[in-house]
C-alpha cells in the first residue's frame, strides 16, 4: 500500500542574495544577483516525501500575495495536497533572506509570517489529513501549540509521529516530546536540547540517552558529511554518508526526512536502511543547487544505489 505522508510545516519564499560579502552597518552594497525560490523546511520534507512516491498532504498557511501562490504551485506541481494550506488575508507568506558570501558561507533571515498564523482551529480543519496518514512530520516553524494539537490528534489515532526539532530550542516541552515516536535532530540541533556535544559515538550513544530521559524513545541524529546516527528500541548503530561533491548542502537534512518517512516501516524493523536509503537522497540534493530543484525523484535514488552495488 502506498505510503501516505502529513507534514505539518513552514512555507517560505527564499530570496538568495548573492553577495561580496556582508555590509558593514551602515553602509550600502550591490549585489551580484538575487534570486526567489520556494523553501522552508516544511515544503523541503514535503516535497521529498511526495519525490518519493507518497500520497502526501501539507497542513499549513500562506498569505494572499504572490509568494504564497508561488509556494501553493511549488506543492502542487509535486503532487502535495494543499486542501489544508490556510490563506492568510492579512499576512504575508513566510520568507527567508540568505545572503551567500563569494566564500559559500551564508547568513540567513527569517519571517515567519503566515506560518506563524497557523491556531488549533486549523489543524482541527485539518483533522482528517492527520488521522488518515500513517506519518505525520513537523517542525519548529510553525507554533509549537500547533504542533502539540496536531501530534495529540495523530497519536489518538495511532499515526507515527516523527518531529525534526528545527531551528532548535532548548526546552521542548516534555508533553511534545511523549508524543513523539521518533525526533531527528542535526548534530547542532541534538546539542542544544541535550546539552551534550555530538563529537564521536560515545557522545551520540549519550545524547540517546539524555532523549529518552526526556521522553522519546527513538533518536536519529544527522551528522553532515558523516551520515547518521540512530539509537531505536530495537538498537543503536552508525550509518555512514556516501562519498560525494558536494557543492550546496541547504536541504539535505529536509530530503532525508522526507525520505525517511517514505521508507522508514513504523516498526522501525528496517530503521537502518532506511537511513542508507535517505542518506542516498540527501548525498544527491549536496551536489545540486538550491533546496527543491536538488531533491531527488525514488527513481534517481534507486539508480544511485543499483550504481553503488555494481
Ligand atoms: P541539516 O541539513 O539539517 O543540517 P545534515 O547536514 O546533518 O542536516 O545532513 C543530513 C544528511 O544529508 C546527512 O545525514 C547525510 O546523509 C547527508 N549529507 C549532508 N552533507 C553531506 C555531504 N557533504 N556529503 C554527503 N552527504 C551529505
Amino acid at each position: 500500500m502506498t505510503r501516505k505522508v502529513t507534514v505539518l510545516g513552514s512555507l517560505n519564499a527564499d530570496t538568495i542574495m548573492h553577495i561580496v560579502r556582508m555590509p558593514k552597518q551602515g553602509e550600502t552594497m550591490a549585489m551580484h544577483n538575487a534570486t526567489t525560490a520556494p523553501g522552508g523546511k516544511g515544503a523541503n520534507q514535503a516535497v521529498a516525501a511526495a519525490r518519493m512516491e507518497t500520497i502526501t498532504k501539507f497542513v499549513g498557511a500562506v498569505g494572499a500575495d504572490q509568494n504564497g501562490i508561488m509556494m501553493l504551485n511549488a506543492l502542487k506541481d509535486n503532487g502535495v495536497d494543499t486542501t489544508y494550506v490556510k490563506e492568510c488575508a492579512d499576512v504575508g507568506t513566510g520568507s527567508a533572506y540568505i545572503m551567500l558570501e563569494d566564500d559559500g558561507s551564508n547568513t540567513i533571515l527569517i519571517h515567519g509570517g503566515a506560518n506563524q498564523s497557523l491556531t488549533i482551529a486549523d489543524v482541527t480543519d485539518a483533522t482528517s489529513a492527520i488521522t488518515t496518514a500513517d506519518i505525520l512530520v513537523a517542525q519548529f516553524e510553525t507554533p509549537l501549540e500547533v504542533t502539540f494539537k496536531a501530534f495529540e490528534l495523530a497519536k489518538q489515532n495511532g499515526v507515527f509521529t516523527i518531529l525534526n526539532p528545527a531551528p532548535a530550542t532548548a526546552n521542548i516541552p516534555n508533553e511534545l516530546l511523549d508524543l513523539t515516536d521518533l525526533i531527528v535532530p542535526n548534530e547542532t540541533e541534538a546539542e542544544i536540547i541535550s546539552g551534550i556535544p555530538v563529537t564521536d559515538e560515545a557522545s551520540m550513544e549519550e545524547n540517546a540517552r539524555k532523549f529518552r530521559e526526556l521522553g522519546v524513545q527513538n533518536l536519529i541524529i544527522t551528522v553532515g558529511a558523516r551520515g547518521a546516527y540512530y539509537s531505536t528500541v530495537h538498537g543503536a548503530g552508525f550509518v555512514p554518508a556516501f562519498k560525494v561533491n558536494a557543492v550546496d548542502t541547504t536541504a539535505a537534512g529536509d530530503t532525508f526526512i522526507g525520505t525517511l518517512a517514505a521508507e522508514l516501516e513504523l516498526d522501525l524493523s528496517n530503521v537502518e536502511e532506511a537511513i542508507r536509503f535517505s542518506n542516498r537522497a540527501s548525498s544527491i540534493t549536496v551536489q545540486g543547487a538550491g533546496a527543491l530543484p536538488s531533491i531527488p525523484k525514488l527513481s534517481q535514488v534507486q539508480a544511485a544505489f543499483n550504481a553503488d552495488v555494481k
